[in-house]
Order: structure tokens, then C-alpha cells, then sequence
């Protein structure tokens, strides 16, 4: 991952990155993994949403240097 203008931005996406190999790494046949991966899916979905908010308008209410809509498709 190649750090990016705003250490804010690039701290939410590593974390993101932190909780999806956390995601990855939970088997799913493992019956008490279930309510683990329900608590990570959660912090994600909270992460993204504050992702989302700080991309577009992070930054004094405006749009965060580091998000590049041409680039990013997802998240
Ligand atoms: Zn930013």
C-alpha cells in the first residue's frame, strides 16, 4: 500500500485492510467464529461509513487530496 497525501485517509484504509484479513482469516466452519465475524463485520461497516464521510468531506468540508474518484470505484 502506497501512502497517500492524508495520514487520516491512509490510516482508515489500512484498518479496513486490518479487518478484512481478519474476516478472511475466521473460518467459516467454525461455529464459534460466527459471532466474531459479526462483531468485524460491524467495526468494517462503521470504518467504511467514516471513510466515505472523510472522502468527501473530510477536509474542512471539503473532499479528501488522497481520494481520487477515478481511481477508487468501491468503499
Ligand atoms: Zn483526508
Amino acid at each position: 500500500m502506497k501512502p497517500t497525501k492524508c495520514h487520516i485517509h491512509d490510516g482508515l484504509v489500512q484498518e479496513l485492510s486490518i479487518l478484512n484479513s481478519k474476516l478472511n482469516s475466521l473460518s467459516p466452519h467454525w461455529v464459534r467464529s460466527e459471532q466474531a465475524r459479526e462483531e468485524v463485520q460491524e467495526q468494517r461497516e462503521t470504518l467504511q461509513a467514516e471513510l466515505k464521510e472523510h472522502r468527501r468531506k473530510g477536509h474542512d468540508g471539503k473532499r479528501c487530496p488522497s481520494f481520487d474518484p477515478r481511481v477508487a470505484v468501491s468503499g
